[in-house]
């Protein structure tokens, strides 16, 4: 790394190649893992497009500037990366502003070090209390869809529910001005906190509380993703929606749908269903 990289808010990407936590690198290699669902439906996808909550604010100055010895390896996870995006794209995401912001975010740095080396794969993997970082292609895609929006993608503020390991929301972080995300398991709190510290990304709220209730005080958003699936969206998300908000969700049990919702003025929204998918379920409460 050089002086002039090292000032900070550093960028993302900039400290891609941090030694992770047990001090063994990150050095992400292709190997063979169990692709999910939506991998298959990824593949489908260019076919098949149909029409009391605790806040806690991620600290800006954190732990220390990584090591250039530490990185010694910068091209090999930086390649994995690019081709992880080239792969997307083929799955069918063509906004370039989505594509550039999973190029820039290091995946592998999210996950545990005995699985960074699979972080570039086309699955979802687990992060621990029974909940997994999603496939990128369906964050992607996701994302894709809330830019889609009648301001040319322009997003003032999102809400994430569900923010599991933090890496989606540090990907919404580069195409949305502010980023609110909400965790139920606190341990997985703690966990997005811890991964995006170092990051020093200034403009993610990280909230401890139940996501079926939203984020009243922070409320209208532009956008809102689930990363988890409920049996339907709930009201109250509904209802901290900007008009021309989008909201997009998994939707059902065993067989879920991804679900695209408009909100048309202030007592009508629009549906509609994009593709399978398959998500973790969207829980009421939460878990200390
Ligand atoms: N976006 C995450 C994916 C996490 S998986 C990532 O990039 O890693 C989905 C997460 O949703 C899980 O961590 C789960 O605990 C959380 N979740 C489920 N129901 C929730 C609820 N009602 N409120 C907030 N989070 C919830």
């Amino acid at each position: 790394m050089t002086e002039k990289s090292k000032r900070f808010p550093l960028s993302l990407s900039s400290i891609a190649e941090k030694t992770p936590r047990n001090g063994a690198r990150a050095e992400p290699q292709r190997k063979v893992a169990t692709p999910q669902t939506a991998t298959l439906n990824a593949s489908q996808h260019s076919k098949r497009t149909v029409t009391t909550t605790r806040t806690v604010e991620v600290p800006r100055k954190a732990a220390a500037a990584p090591v250039a010895t530490e990185r010694a390896t910068p091209l090999v996870s930086e390649s994995v990366r690019k081709a992880m995006t080239a792969r997307v794209a083929k799955q069918g995401v063509k906004d370039s502003k989505v594509l550039a912001a999973m190029d820039a975010v290091p995946r592998h740095l999210f996950m545990e070090p005995a699985l960074a080396s699979q972080a570039y794969i086309d699955a979802s993997l687990p992060i621990g209390y029974h909940q997994t970082i999603s496939q990128p292609y369906i964050v992607a895609r996701m994302i894709e869809v809330m830019r889609n929006n009648q301001q040319g993608g322009v997003l003032n503020r999102v809400l994430e529910i569900g923010t599991g390991c933090g890496y989606q929301a540090a990907v919404l972080s580069l195409v949305a001005k502010e980023v609110y995300s909400i965790e139920r398991i606190k341990g997985l709190h703690e966990l997005a906190k811890a991964n995006l510290r170092p990051m020093r990304v200034a403009n993610i709220r990280l909230h401890y509380g139940d996501g079926m209730l939203g984020l009243p005080q922070a409320a209208p958003f532009d956008g809102i993703i689930l990363a988890a699936a409920g049996l339907e969206v709930p009201q109250a998300l509904l209802e901290q929606m900007t008009i021309g908000g989008r909201l997009v969700a998994p939707v059902g049990e065993r067989h879920q749908v991804l679900q695209l919702i408009e909100r048309v003025s202030k007592f009508e929204w629009k549906s509609s269903t994009l593709e399978d998918c398959h998500f973790v379920p969207l829980r009421p409460g939460t878990v200390t």
